[in-house]
């Protein structure tokens, strides 16, 4: 049994916010859960098919306005915008922690910062978004100029909410472009924060609206409605298939942050300890419902017992206790039906044949789950193939760095992966080798604003962050002037 303490504080209804407050036109709504007690938090207006409609009208009459805006003034606006972030952060990581289940301070420490840098980095871009002039044959002047697309429609999950709104907002807005937000049924009040924050900094009405509701509902409203430009989803490889198909009958523009099965790797001349350590943060860092989780640590033979040793100790250390407490390290899983999908994958491992060396059990009350940690899993075990998305650790061994590299690439994903070597050669083979969007070097789930971010495969295309993201907010233009000679 988790002890957890809560003040009795009343459960408010959240509306919608699109132009400001106003609740669902069909003025339905639903709960939404502290994951911690598995009592109601709060109720969401349940927006749908016509409340999209009204922000992506909305949202067309302010982007119309916002991309005339001298950009001077849009960076000025989202460089303030991250100043009220962090004059924010104590409210909001408690927000993101009671909504998500997620400890408070790693709340405090990085999503919400990191959310607030994400805004500060783009605002930099508004005033750096050029073309280019192109020589070209004959008697032309040719060049490119940047435009925004319009509306974009941005779809996050549960996970790491204000920050992948951040992330989808930013560039977007930096470029001149409104956004239309669907936060996840689960966690969505930090977004509904974020709106009203835009609108205390000076953003105008329509430019970004917030509609609460589900993904089958609100979510496929905003994929298939014909005023939304793009799509920027970042959720599971499933949804993110049926919102390609849904987005391809408009033939919208879309980017696809999807799923992971990310392997860690640890060869033979690596910093055992070191590299053991890092293996627990990897795994089970936000209780593992991170997309990037290294859920595949991949040992060589002859350093696994040494590597066990350390990362059974670490993960057993490991603090979980109320997402509220400054000491808590693992919090609970969001809701109780993943909590099940997760209990459901510890069966799977024993099912399938790997040892159970660490942790599996639920504790009550909300959704708690012990980190797991399974030895000896196949590579070709569903444990090994699927994405978990929670605190279950596969332990899967080799022999030398030709079999880890086959490991590493044999999953359908490919978003990220760690290598641990004190080799450099190694190390640049093996950059060269993996398949996957992100490769990490003696370190693991390190993120900037300034970096690109993405997978290949399952995983998803198109690239958040950095001045990648700016091809996925923009069209250019192409233009040739006749210069008569
Ligand atoms: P889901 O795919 O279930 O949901 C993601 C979002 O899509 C939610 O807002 C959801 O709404 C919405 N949605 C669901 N169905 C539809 C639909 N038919 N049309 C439009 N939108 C829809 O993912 P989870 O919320 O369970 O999040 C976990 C997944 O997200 C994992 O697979 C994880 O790997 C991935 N992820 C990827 C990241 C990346 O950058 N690559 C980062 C973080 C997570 P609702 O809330 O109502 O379900």
């Amino acid at each position: 049994m988790i002890e957890i303490t809560r003040a009795a504080e009343p459960v408010r209804t959240h509306d919608l916010w699109i132009e400001g407050w106003r609740p669902a036109r069909s003025g339905a709504t639903f709960p939404t859960y502290d994951p911690a007690t598995g009592q109601v938090l709060a109720h969401l207006a349940r927006g749908g098919a016509e409340d999209v409609n009204d922000a992506v009208r909305a949202a067309t009459r302010a982007g119309a306005a916002w991309a005339k805006v001298d950009p001077n003034e849009r960076a000025r606006l989202l460089w303030k915008l991250g100043e009220l972030i962090l004059h924010h952060v104590d409210e909001l990581a408690r927000t993101e922690a009671l909504d998500t289940g997620k400890p408070i301070s790693n709340a405090r420490a990085i999503d919400i910062p990191r959310a607030a840098d994400t805004f500060f980095y783009f605002s930099g871009w508004a005033t750096k978004l050029h073309g280019e002039t192109i020589p070209v044959r004959g008697p032309f002047f040719h060049y490119t100029v940047r435009e925004p697309i319009g509306v974009i429609g941005a779809i996050i999950p549960w996970n790491f909410p204000i920050l992948l709104a951040a992330r989808k907002l930013a560039p977007s807005l930096a470029v001149g472009n409104a956004v239309v937000l669907k936060p996840p049924e689960e966690a969505s009040l930090s977004c509904l924060r974020l709106a009203e924050l835009c609108a205390e900094v000076g953003l105008p009405p329509g430019l970004v609206s917030v509609v609460t509701g589900y993904g089958h509902e609100a979510g496929a409203a905003l994929v298939a409605h014909p005023g939304v430009g793009k799509i920027a989803f970042t959720g599971g490889t499933d949804t993110g298939k049926i919102v390609m198909a849904s987005a391809a009958s408009g033939l919208k523009r879309l980017q696809l942050e999807l799923g992971g099965k990310s392997p860690n790797i640890v060869l033979a001349d690596a910093d055992v300890a070191q590299a053991a350590k890092a293996a627990v943060s990897a795994a089970f860092y936000n209780q593992g419902e991170l997309c990037t989780s290294g859920s595949r640590l991949l040992v060589d033979r002859a350093i696994e017992a040494e590597v066990l040793a350390v990362l059974t100790k670490g993960t057993e250390a490991m603090v979980m206790g109320d997402p509220l407490s400054a000491q808590t390290q693992i919090g609970p899983l969001v809701s109780a039906e993943h909590r099940d999908r997760v209990r459901g994958y510890v069966a799977l491992g024993t099912e399938e044949g790997a040892t159970l060396a660490v942790g599996g059990q639920a504790l009550g009350p909300g959704y708690f789950v012990r980190p797991a940690v399974f030895t000896g899993v196949r590579p070709e075990a569903r444990l090994a193939q699927e994405e978990v998305f929670g605190p279950v650790l596969s332990v899967i061994p080799f022999d030398g760095v030709d079999e880890a590299v086959r490991i590493a690439n044999s999953t359908a994903f490919g978003l990220a992966a760690g290598v641990w070597t004190r080799d450099l050669g190694t190390a640049h083979r093996m950059i060269g080798a993996l398949r996957a969007g992100t490769v990490w070097v003696n370190t693991y789930n390190r993120f900037d604003a300034a970096s690109p971010y993405g997978g290949v495969g399952q995983s998803g295309f198109g690239r958040e962050n950095g001045a990648a993201v700016l091809d996925e907010v923009t069209t250019r233009k192409t233009v040739w002037i006749a210069v008569p000679e």
